[in-house]
């Protein structure tokens, strides 16, 4: 019998629309002599949505949206302990039986824990990062304290919580004086960019803090690096991962970094060279750099890894990890893998085994 893949994207946070286009990709990679997949999407108001329905996520100026959102189905997974791989999940009355989930759902609710944590409850086997390693990717502070922790190599920052901004102002600009121009303000807990700017010169930062803050109660500021090179590397596997080439992705756009428009508006803002123009020596570091994070951070079946290389010095910094990456049509994760000799199709069919075997091994 074929294996029943929920293909969970959408979403509540400001990177919905790109899971769309994440999970579009995931369902074409599937391999159909082996999986089935069931769609089920969240809008952005939160409600579940389930197989034909959920594709009405992908046309959102269809009028039958504005049905389907005054409806607000409930949703439950209903496990069945005992009888492996007997799963159900129930959405607003329909019930579909699954297997495995496969979440493909970019930012909070959805990249940091909290439905990784409902499919434990569920007792499903789920792709990518449990509970904790999805919440300590999400966070930027936390994720950079593990690091710290293990020593490995961080741009200077500060993190600011919403209160002490709120109470005193002046004390948190002039904790920032440390930090070597151009800054980068951003949320702890989001991803794409929103809410990311560049800081040019202290007088700006007050303005860019309070963006920060109307995305989230917690942000960092972090120095930014001289003659930036953006490389990336991406990991597959639980116990024994591997590591992709690098790649890297070459920014030109008048925000002057990788923005959310760099990202995913403008055409030509950035462009992603896979392999990454880089030697010998600087190719191994940077792979070793991405998998000690990846274990530092408790990540499990997939994530991307992002550092930046000083082209000023050479030194590398590690970034950030992403725990659900993207896997659009252009996305670096789906990209780096096939350059490694690891198409798409063998790398989904991989992560889904990946989910199994972690699933079976706590049994
Ligand atoms: P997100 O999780 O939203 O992608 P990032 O921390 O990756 O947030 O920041 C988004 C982009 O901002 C990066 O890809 C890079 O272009 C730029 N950036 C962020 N921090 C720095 C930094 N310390 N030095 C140079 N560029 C940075
Ligand atoms: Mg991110
Ligand atoms: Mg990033």
């Amino acid at each position: 019998r074929k294996l029943r893949v929920a293909v969970l994207f959408g979403g509540r946070s400001a990177e919905h629309e790109i899971s769309l286009l994440s999970a579009r990709n995931v369902v074409e990679a599937l391999d159909r002599d082996r999986f089935d997949p069931v769609l089920v999407g969240i809008d952005k108001a939160g409600r579940w949505l389930l197989q034909e329905e959920a594709l009405l996520l992908g046309a959102s100026r269809d009028p039958r949206l504005a049905r389907l959102n005054q409806s607000a189905p409930d949703v439950a997974l209903l496990a069945h302990p005992g009888t492996a791989g007997e799963a159900a999940l129930t959405v607003g009355g329909a019930s579909q039986a699954i297997d495995v989930v496969f979440p493909v759902l970019h930012g909070p609710m959805g990249e940091d824990g909290a439905v990784q944590g409902l499919l434990e409850l569920a007792g499903v086997p789920y792709v990518g990062s449990g509970v904790l390693g999805s919440a300590v990717g999400m966070d930027k502070d936390v994720m950079k304290r593990l690091l710290a922790q293990d020593e490995l190599p961080l741009v200077p920052y500060e993190t600011v919580r919403r209160l002490a901004w709120e109470r005193d102002p002046s004390e948190v600009l002039a904790r920032c004086e440390r930090l070597v121009l151009p800054l980068f303000v951003k949320p702890a807990n989001l991803g794409s960019s929103v809410g990311v700017t560049k800081v040019k010169t202290y007088e700006a930062l007050a303005d860019a803090i309070s963006l920060a803050f109307a995305y989230d109660s917690k942000i960092v500021i972090e120095q930014g690096v001289e003659g930036v090179r953006e490389i990336e590397c991406a990991v597959l596997g639980d116990e024994e991962p591997i590591v992709s080439i690098p790649g890297e992705i070459v920014v030109d756009h008048p925000d002057g970094f990788y923005s959310y428009a760099a990202k995913y508006i403008d055409e030509r803002g950035a462009t992603t060279r896979v392999p990454a123009d880089l030697n010998e020596a600087e190719t191994r570091a940077v792979q070793l750099l991405a998998l000690r994070t990846f274990r530092v951070l408790e990540a499990s079946g997939l994530a991307r890894i992002d550092l930046f290389l000083s082209k000023k010095t050479g030194e590398v910094y590690v970034n950030e990890i992403n725990t659900l990456p993207g896997f659009t049509s252009i996305s670096m994760y789906p990209k780096l893998w096939e350059a490694s000799g690891v198409p798409p199709r063998e790398l989904v069919s991989r992560l889904i085994d990946l989910a199994l075997a972690r699933a079976e091994r706590r049994r």
